[in-house]
């Protein structure tokens, strides 16, 4: 029986917040207690998608480790790698540009919402190309499953489409890869916009008790005193519901049926006591890992290595298929 490959990943730019617990990273760990073969990618090439320098770079991607490490991600069954240590896996962004047309990269609809959110005056060709990129992340440990939330899907779409076209050109040598979502797969910030690190609107994994009270009381809602749960029609105060709902393993409806009459105010009681007995554990881990960045460097590093031996197996394998070995 083969193991069923999974690879998935964040961009440095921040600490991971709570839409990434529930979109994606629940699922990683979900999927590495039942024996897959897991890869979570640090991108820290992709922080250049939208800023013209990647600041606090070695902050960032150290407390992206420690993020996973605290969650449960166990360095001795999953791979944690950035993919700019691994060169042979970027060599496959070539061969995977020749594979898709400039008009299906320029209609990508998560790259448009991302322009518009971009620090930068003129958007870059990486933030163009940054998709099939995306496809050498993922195809070259032959990832058959990708726990994303969906804002990730129309990438996936453009990996899945490389993929075939590949083996279509060359042979067979790629899976077609599918997207596992989660029950939260676009969980709303703050601001009643898709929760992001780069947006100012997010609850960190890590925040303290008292951040997560003043952030919770910030957070946008609605002028209908009696909560409910509508993500349509109020999706502000349903994302509130339903982050109390994830963190306490409960039914969104029944819960907010529960608050009812109490208002915003007593919807974010809840929440805010929701998130910070969930958190708990997690956080006080993430607290004592950070005691010893050592450690975490260390898992890094071995990351590292292991993906460039698979990463120089698939590109040899692309290059054969290619005709160009010499
Ligand atoms: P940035 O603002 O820097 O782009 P981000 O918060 O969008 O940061 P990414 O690193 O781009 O985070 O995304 C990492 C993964 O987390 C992706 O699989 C993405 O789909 C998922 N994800 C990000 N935000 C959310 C969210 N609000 N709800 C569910 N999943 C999310
Ligand atoms: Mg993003």
């Amino acid at each position: 029986m083969t193991t069923t490959r999974v690879l998935t990943g964040d961009r440095p730019t921040g600490p991971l917040h709570l839409g990434h617990y529930f979109g994606s990273l629940q699922n990683r760990v979900r999927l590495q207690d039942g024996g897959a073969e897991v890869f979570v990618l640090v991108a820290d090439y992709q922080v250049l998608t939208d800023r013209d320098t990647a600041e606090r770079l070695d902050e960032h991607v150290l407390g992206l480790v420690l993020d996973y490490l605290a969650i449960g991600i166990d360095p001795g069954r999953t791979t944690v790698f950035a993919h700019s240590a691994v060169p042979a896996l970027n060599q496959l962004l070539l061969p995977f540009l020749s594979l898709v047309s400039v008009p299906e990269l320029n209609r990508n609809p998560t790259v448009k919402d991302e322009i518009a959110h971009s620090r930068q005056s003129s958007v870059s060709g990486l933030m163009f190309s940054y998709p099939a990129h995306q496809a050498a992340d993922i195809l070259f440990c032959k990832a058959t499953l990708v726990p994303v939330g969906k804002d990730q899907l129309p990438h996936l779409e453009v990996t899945r489409l490389i993929a075939r076209r590949f083996n279509e050109r060359y042979g067979p040598t790629f899976p077609e890869p599918e997207a596992m979502l989660s029950r939260a797969p676009l969980l709303l910030g703050t601001d009643g916009t898709k929760m992001s690190k780069s947006r100012g609107n997010a609850i960190a994994i890590r925040a303290t008790s008292d951040e997560t009270a003043r952030l919770i009381k910030g957070a946008k809602t609605d002028s209908v005193r009696t909560i409910s749960y509508d993500p349509a029609g109020r999706p502000e105060v349903s994302s509130l519901v339903l982050l109390a709902a994830l963190c306490l393993d409960a039914d969104p409806v029944a819960l907010a049926g529960e608050i009812g009459d109490g208002g915003a105010a007593a919807l974010k009681k809840s929440v805010t006591e929701a998130v910070n007995e969930r958190f708990a554990p997690i956080r006080a881990r993430r607290a004592a890992l950070a005691a010893d960045p050592a450690f975490a460097r260390a898992v890094l590093r071995d990351g590292c290595v292991r993906a460039r031996e698979i990463a120089d197996a698939t590109l040899e394998e692309v290059r054969t298929a290619m005709g160009m070995r010499y």
